[in-house]
C-alpha cells in the first residue's frame, strides 16, 4: 500500500503535485473537455484545506522540449482559478527565475502552477538535475497523474528521489480498483478484452489468464484466435504471425481452467465502411469476400449470461468497429450490460472508456481508469515507475 496525502503532514509545507492537465483543446486554444482538471480538484482542495502551499505541474501535448506558446498551461490556469475560486498564479517557466520567485515566499493555501514540464527537454529524459531543481521548490512530492505513471520522467518519478513522495486521490483510486481487481477480486471475475490487435494485448491476456475465471475476447483481435482454431475468417483483420501465439493462449486458458470465450456469430461487411453491405453469420460461415466488423446477437446473448453472474468485470477495448454507428451495436450492448450489472465494473482507459462515455453510462461504472497506456501496463502486471517511487505505508 502506498502512502497518500492523508498519511503525511502537509500543513505549512510546500507540496509539488504532478497532475494530468493534458486537456484537449480546439484550434483557438479553448479547452474542449475539462474533466482532467476537475479530476485533480479533490487532491488540490484537500491540500488547500489542510493549509499547504500548493505547487502544481503537468505536461500538455508534445512540445518536444521546446517552449511553444500553443502548449502553454495558461488555459488550464484560467480554468483552475475559476474552479477553485482563487487566483492560481502561473509561472513563466518550470524551474527558472519565475518559478523560483513565485514559490519562494508562498503563503499557506496559495496555489502556483508551473509551466508545461515538457518545455524542458530534460523532463522526458528523467534528468537528475531537473528532478533536483523541481524538488528544490518543495518539501513534499505528490503524484496524481495516473496517465503518465507508466513513464519515468523527472516530474513523474525522478523528483521522488529527493523528496518524501506520496500519491494523490486519483492515483490512490486507480491503485485501489485496478489493484484489488487483479489481486483480490470478488469472484466470478470476468474480463472482456477487445481492440484491434492481439500483439498490443498479449501481455495483458497472459497476465489476466492467471487471475480471471472467464476471459471474453472480442474486437479485431478475435479473428486471429478464430483462425488459429482453423476457421475461415474471410477478409477480417488478422495477424498471421500471431496465430500460433493465439493457439498457445487458448491452451494456457485450458490449463488454468479459465473459460475463454470467442464470438459465435459475427456481423460481417463487404468493405470497411459504415455504409457497407452487411449481414450476421455464424462464426463458421464467414465467406471469403467478407470481413468481421462486430459481434453478433447470439454472441451478445452468450456474453450477457456470463456477465450477469459475474461479481467483478474488467473491460478493455471495443468489441467491434464502434466508430461506425452500424457496427457499434456489440460494444454499446456490452456497455449497457455493464451499466445494469451489480458487479464491480472497471473500465480500462482509451476506447472502451470513450464508448461508455458516448453511450452515457459513465456514472454507472464503479471505476473508469484515467490512463490508457498506464492502465494497460498495470493490467500486464508491470510496475509503474510513477507509483513504484512512492512511499510504502
Ligand atoms: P485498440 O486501440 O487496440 O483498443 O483498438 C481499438 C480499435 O479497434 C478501434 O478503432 C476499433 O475500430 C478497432 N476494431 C475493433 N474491432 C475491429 C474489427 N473487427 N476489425 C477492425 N478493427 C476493429
Amino acid at each position: 500500500m502506498k502512502k497518500t496525502i492523508r498519511d503525511i503532514d502537509v500543513s505549512g509545507k510546500k507540496v509539488l503535485v504532478r497532475c494530468d492537465f493534458n486537456v484537449p483543446q480546439d484550434e483557438n486554444g479553448n479547452i474542449t473537455d475539462i474533466r482532467r482538471i476537475q479530476g485533480a480538484l479533490p487532491t488540490i482542495r484537500y491540500l488547500i484545506d489542510n493549509n499547504a502551499k500548493v505547487i502544481l505541474c503537468s505536461h500538455l501535448g508534445r512540445p518536444k522540449g521546446e517552449v511553444k506558446k500553443e502548449f502553454s498551461l495558461l488555459p488550464v490556469q484560467k480554468e483552475l482559478s475559476k474552479e477553485l475560486g482563487i487566483e492560481v498564479k502561473l509561472a513563466d517557466d518550470i524551474v527558472g527565475k519565475s518559478a523560483k520567485e513565485l514559490t519562494k515566499n508562498m503563503k499557506e493555501r496559495e496555489v502556483v502552477l508551473l509551466e508545461n514540464v515538457r518545455f524542458d527537454k530534460r523532463e522526458e529524459a528523467n534528468d537528475k538535475e531537473l528532478s533536483k531543481e523541481l524538488a528544490s521548490l518543495a518539501d513534499i512530492y505528490v503524484n496524481d497523474a495516473f496517465g503518465t505513471a507508466h513513464r519515468a520522467h523527472s516530474s513523474t518519478a525522478g523528483v521522488s528521489e529527493f523528496l518524501p513522495s506520496v500519491s494523490g486521490f486519483l492515483i490512490e483510486k486507480e491503485i485501489k480498483f485496478l489493484g484489488e481487481a487483479l489481486n483480490n477480486p470478488e469472484r466470478p471475475f470476468v474480463s472482456i478484452i477487445g481492440g484491434k490487435k492481439v500483439s498490443d494485448k498479449i501481455s495483458v491476456i497472459n497476465n489476466l489468464l492467471e487471475k480471471v475465471d472467464v476471459l471474453i475476447i472480442g474486437g479485431g483481435m478475435a479473428y486471429t484466435f478464430l483462425k488459429s482454431e482453423g476457421l475461415n475468417i474471410g477478409k477480417s483483420i488478422c495477424e498471421e504471425d500471431k496465430i500460433d501465439l493465439a493457439k498457445e493462449l487458448i491452451e494456457k486458458a485450458k490449463e488454468k481452467n479459465v473459460k475463454l470465450l470467442l464470438p459465435v456469430d459475427i456481423k460481417v461487411a463487404k468493405e470497411f465502411s459504415n455504409e457497407a453491405e452487411s449481414k450476421v453469420v455464424a462464426v463458421d460461415e464467414i465467406e471469403d469476400e467478407w470481413e468481421g466488423m462486430d459481434i453478433g446477437p447470439k454472441t451478445i446473448e452468450e456474453y450477457k449470461n456470463i456477465l450477469e453472474s459475474a461479481k467483478t468485470i474488467m473491460w478493455n477495448g471495443p468489441l467491434g468497429v464502434f466508430e461506425f454507428d452500424n457496427f457499434a451495436y456489440g460494444t454499446n450492448k456490452i456497455a449497457e450490460i455493464l451499466a445494469n450489472s451489480n458487479a464491480i465494473t472497471i473500465i480500462g482507459g482509451g476506447d472502451s472508456a470513450a464508448a461508455i462515455e458516448k453511450a452515457g453510462y459513465a456514472d454507472k461504472m464503479t471505476h473508469i481508469s484515467t490512463g490508457g497506456g498506464a492502465s494497460l501496463e498495470f493490467l500486464e502486471g508491470k510496475k509503474l515507475p510513477g507509483i513504484e517511487c512512492l512511499l510504502e505505508k
